[in-house]
C-alpha cells in the first residue's frame, strides 16, 4: 500500500510492504531505541531502500493512538494522517494488543 506524510520527504508517497503481525511487533519493539537495527531489519527482510526503511521507522507510533508529532491522542486506524497536524502515523493494532495484555 501507499502512504503519504505531508511533513516528510516533500510529501512524496512511499510504498510500504504488507507487514505480518509478528514483524510489526518486532519492529515496534525495536524502534526507537534501536533505530539502526530496525532500519536494517526492514531493508534485509523486505528489500526496500534505506531511505524508505528510515521513513517507516520514524512513523511507527511510540504509543498506540497517539500522534508522534503533536501528541494528539485519539488516532483511529492503522495508517492514519493525524487530524490535528496531518502527520502520518503507523498506528499498528498489534501495539494496542500488547499494551492491553
Ligand atoms: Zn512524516
Ligand atoms: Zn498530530
Amino acid at each position: 500500500m501507499k502512504v503519504f506524510c505531508p511533513k516528510c520527504l516533500a510529501g512524496e508517497e512511499i510504498v510500504i510492504p504488507d507487514f505480518s503481525d509478528t514483524f510489526k511487533l518486532e519492529l515496534s519493539q525495536m524502534a526507537p531505541d534501536r533505530l539502526l537495527y530496525a532500519v536494517k531489519l526492514l531493508v534485509d527482510t523486505y528489500s526496500i531502500s534505506h531511505r524508505d526503511a528510515k521513513y517507516i521507522v520514524y512513523h511507527i507510533n511510540l504509543a498506540y493512538g497517539k500522534c508522534n508529532r503533536c501528541k494528539y491522542n485519539f488516532l483511529d486506524g492503522e495508517y492514519i494522517n493525524c487530524p490535528k497536524c496531518g502527520s502520518l502515523n503507523f498506528n499498528w493494532e498489534i501495539t494496542r494488543r500488547v499494551v492491553e495484555q
